[in-house]
């Protein structure tokens, strides 16, 4: 049995993490500071004797005994990320330092939840792993894409230099139950926005594309990662190719809920990437992952929890 650290594991995808974790027959310290996360998100593992609450921000330092780290704390939606920028880029900076740090010491192994935001508003398309990115470091996604990219290069520098063995994801979007309904993002927004009777809030033309990857499929991705042979630090896409314009995603979500939903149209926000999409090819070989949750499907179980959720 080991004892395993998540940091956001009250988050949308910690939660999940920690779930699954624990079905392996492991212990789990769950680390948050709740800025985004929320406590019923774990409310269903605090009985079980192997899980353990520990509310703390990752900026400061931490000091337990674990046997391997996912590191997840970070805001991810753009409204929240942007809420107080200079906390996430500390989040995602000091937050790395001191949980690289934690690996150092314990000499164990430590994952990083990166994300596709380290490309940026993409100039080649799909995006392979050796893309180097197109991303502005004054806009006002800067303080997550460049924290996020700095946190990469502490990884990278830690393997070097000390010896930690790594593991870097690049998450693409994701989404699925348990995504809180003022998250921010675009299928909470717009399963929300459907189930009300409310208008669609579409930012620019609806012509951008991204992939939207289920729950399940991510989660079951990280932990081939955490798992995958040593020395193969990544970093890794994991996320579903299968790519769409956000207004497909609308009337996807408007044909599914059956809603009255009217499409209005608002500026597309700053530095707001047109297209997005991975390449998995190194997934699929290194850890014999792909995703299996077509869209269609995710939507239909994530509309379903939003209905419960928002007691409908
Ligand atoms: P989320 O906002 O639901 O979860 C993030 C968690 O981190 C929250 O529980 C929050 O309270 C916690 N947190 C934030 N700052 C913290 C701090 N300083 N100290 C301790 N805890 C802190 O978002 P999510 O979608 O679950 O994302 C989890 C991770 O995956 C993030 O690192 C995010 O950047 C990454 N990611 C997610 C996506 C996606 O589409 N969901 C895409 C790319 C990358
Ligand atoms: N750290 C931590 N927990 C530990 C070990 C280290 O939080 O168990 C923090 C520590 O506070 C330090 C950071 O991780 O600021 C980086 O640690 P490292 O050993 O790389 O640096 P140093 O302590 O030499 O500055
Ligand atoms: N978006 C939208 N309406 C919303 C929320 C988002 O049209 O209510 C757009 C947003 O401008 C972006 C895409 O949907 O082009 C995905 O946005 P999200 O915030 O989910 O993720 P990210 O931009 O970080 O990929």
């Amino acid at each position: 049995m080991k004892r395993i650290l998540v940091t956001g594991g009250a988050g949308f995808l910690g939660s999940h993490l920690c779930e699954l974790l624990l079905n392996e027959g492991n212990e789990v310290l769950c680390v948050d500071n709740l800025f985004t996360g929320r406590k019923v998100n774990i409310h269903h593992l605090l009985d079980n004797k192997n899980f353990e609450f520990l509310r703390h921000d990752v900026t400061f330092p931490l000091f337990v005994e674990v046997d391997e780290i996912y590191n997840l704390a970070c805001p991810a939606s753009p409204v929240h990320y942007q809420f107080d920028p200079v906390q996430t880029t500390k989040t995602s900076v000091i937050g790395a330092i001191n949980l690289l740090g934690l690996a150092k010491r314990l000499k164990i192994k430590i994952l990083q939840a990166s994300t596709s935001e380290v490309y940026g508003d993409p100039e080649i398309h799909p995006q392979p792993e050796s893309y180097k990115g197109s991303v502005s470091t004054t806009g006002i996604r800067a303080c997550y894409d460049e924290g996020k990219r700095c946190a990469e290069t502490l990884f990278f520098d830690y393997h070097r230099q000390h010896k930690v063995n790594i593991k870097v994801m690049r998450i693409f979007n994701t989404y699925g139950p348990r995504m809180h309904p003022n998250d921010g993002r675009v299928v909470s927004n717009f399963i929300v926005q459907a189930l009300k009777g409310e208008d669609i809030t579409m930012f620019g033309d609806g012509m951008q594309t991204r992939s939207f990857c289920y729950v399940d499929d991510l989660i079951n991705g990280m932990y081939k990662l955490m798992n995958s042979r040593d020395g193969f630090t990544g970093p890794v896409n994991i996320g579903n190719p299968g790519e769409f314009t956000m207004l497909e995603l609308a009337e996807k979500i408007i044909l599914q809920t059956g809603s009255k939903s009217k499409i209005k149209f608002f500026p597309l926000p700053q530095d707001d990437p047109m297209q997005r999409k991975p390449v998995i090819d190194l997934a699929k070989k290194e850890l014999g992952w792909e995703p299996k949750i077509k869209l269609d499907e995710g939507l239909a179980k994530t509309i379903s929890y939003f209905r419960e959720e928002l007691g409908l």
